[in-house]
C-alpha cells in the first residue's frame, strides 16, 4: 500500500467529515448531495481495495451527525441506521442477488417499495397509546429530544386510535415539508427580508431543531411513518407492509405511494413509475426505498456497520446542480 493512498483516504475522510458537520449539525450543506455521494463512493472504493485502512471511525461506517448539545439527549434502544445506496439497475439487481444467496432462496422475493422522502428521520414513542417522547436520529445511537416540537406537527397523532393499544410503541418515519409549504415559507421570508432556505430538507431540519416549539408550530411540517422500533404488549404482523397497515389503523399517516411488489421486474416498474411522476408529487424525493417484506428474512439478513442488509435506497439521477447551492444563504 502506498503512502499516497493513505493520504488520499485521510483527505476524503476529512472532506466528508466537514460536509457532515455542515449538513447534520448546521443544517446548512456546502455541496449538493450528488457531490457528497460521489466523494463517499470514492472513499468506499479505496477502503474496499485496502481493507487494512478501514477504521471504525470512518464516515463510511457512521450514521448521520452528533446530537446538538442544546437539546437533551435520547439513547435509542434500537439503533436508527442509514441505508445503503443503489444508483442504477445493475446495482439493484446485485443487491437482490446478494440477499437471495444469503437467504438460500431462488424464488422472487416480496418487496415493500416506498418513496425516499427528503426530510429527516425521527423516532416517536407512545406509552399506553400516548405520545411521550420524540427524538432525531442523531448519530444512530443518541438523538436529540424534540418531543415538544414533534407534538406541533399536524398529522402526528398525540394518542393512538382503535384497539390493541400497545404498552409501548416506537414509530419511526420522516418529517418533511411539502413543496407548496416550502415555497410559501420562503416567499414569506423573502418578503420580510429574512434569509430563505435552500431546499425543503434543510427547511424541515431547521424547523424541527428549534429550541422554541412555537417557531416549529408555525412551519408547515408533515410526517409519514415507515417503520417501528421498540414494540411491547402487542404482536405486530410478521411482514413490513402489513405492519404499516397496522400503523395506519392506529392513526399514523402513511405515504400513499407505498406498494407491495414481487421480484426485481416489478421493483423496476415501480422505480420508473415514481421517477416519471416525481415532479408532480407534493413533496421532494431523491429515490425509492426497497425493503424485503418478510420480517423473518429481515432478521436473517441482519445489518452491516451503518445499514440493514435487507433494504436499499435506490436513488434517482441527481436533479440539483452545484450552482444551486452557491450564493444561497441558509437559515437554521
Ligand atoms: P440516506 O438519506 O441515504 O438514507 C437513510 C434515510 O432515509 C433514513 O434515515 C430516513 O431519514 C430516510 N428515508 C426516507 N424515506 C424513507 C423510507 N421510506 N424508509 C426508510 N428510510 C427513509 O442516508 P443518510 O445517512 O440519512 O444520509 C446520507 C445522504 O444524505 C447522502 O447520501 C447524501 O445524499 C446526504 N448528505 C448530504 C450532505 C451534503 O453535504 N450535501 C452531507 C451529508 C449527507
Amino acid at each position: 500500500m502506498s503512502e499516497s493512498v493513505v493520504k488520499q483516504i485521510d483527505a476524503l475522510k476529512q472532506q466528508l467529515e466537514e460536509y457532515n458537520y455542515q449538513y447534520y449539525v448546521l443544517d446548512n450543506p456546502s455541496v449538493p448531495d450528488a457531490e457528497y455521494d460521489r466523494v463517499m463512493r470514492e472513499l468506499m472504493a479505496l477502503e474496499q481495495a485496502n481493507p487494512e485502512l478501514l477504521s471504525p471511525d470512518s464516515p463510511s461506517q457512521k450514521v448521520g451527525g452528533e446530537a446538538l448539545s442544546k437539546f437533551s439527549q435520547v439513547t435509542h434502544k434500537v439503533p436508527m441506521l442509514s441505508l445503503d445506496n443503489a444508483f442504477d439497475e445493475a446495482e439493484f439487481t446485485a443487491f437482490n442477488r446478494r440477499i437471495q444467496e444469503r437467504l438460500l432462496v431462488s424464488e422472487s422475493l416480496d418487496f415493500c417499495c416506498e418513496p425516499k422522502l427528503d426530510g429527516l428521520a425521527v423516532s416517536i414513542l407512545y406509552k399506553d397509546g400516548v405520545l411521550v417522547q420524540a427524538a432525531t436520529r442523531g448519530d444512530g445511537q443518541v438523538g436529540e429530544n424534540i418531543t415538544e416540537n414533534v407534538k406541533t406537527i399536524r398529522n402526528v397523532p398525540l394518542r393512538l386510535r382503535g384497539d390493541d393499544i400497545p404498552a409501548e410503541l416506537e414509530v419511526r418515519g420522516e418529517v418533511f415539508m411539502d413543496t407548496a409549504g416550502f415555497e410559501k415559507l420562503n416567499e414569506t421570508a423573502f418578503a420580510k427580508g429574512e434569509k430563505t432556505f435552500a431546499n425543503p430538507r434543510n427547511a424541515a431540519a431547521g424547523s424541527l431543531r428549534q429550541l422554541d416549539s412555537k417557531i416549529t408550530a408555525k412551519r408547515p411540517l408533515m410526517f409519514y411513518a415507515y417503520s417501528t422500533g421498540v414494540v411491547e404488549g402487542v404482536e405486530l404482523p410478521d411482514a413490513h407492509f402489513e405492519q404499516l397497515s397496522k400503523l395506519k389503523d392506529w392513526g399514523f399517516p402513511m405515504c400513499p405511494e407505498t406498494r407491495l411488489v414481487t421480484g426485481t421486474t416489478e421493483v423496476m416498474a415501480y422505480y420508473q413509475d415514481i421517477l416519471e411522476r416525481r415532479a408532480s408529487l407534493a413533496y421532494e424525493i431523491d429515490g425509492v426505498v426497497i425493503k424485503v417484506n418478510r420480517k423473518d428474512y429481515q432478521q436473517q439478513l441482519g445489518f452491516v456497520a451503518r445499514a440493514p442488509r435487507w433494504a436499499i435506497a435506490f436513488k434517482f439521477p441527481a436533479q440539483e446542480e452545484i450552482t444551486q447551492l452557491l450564493d444561497v444563504e441558509f437559515q437554521v
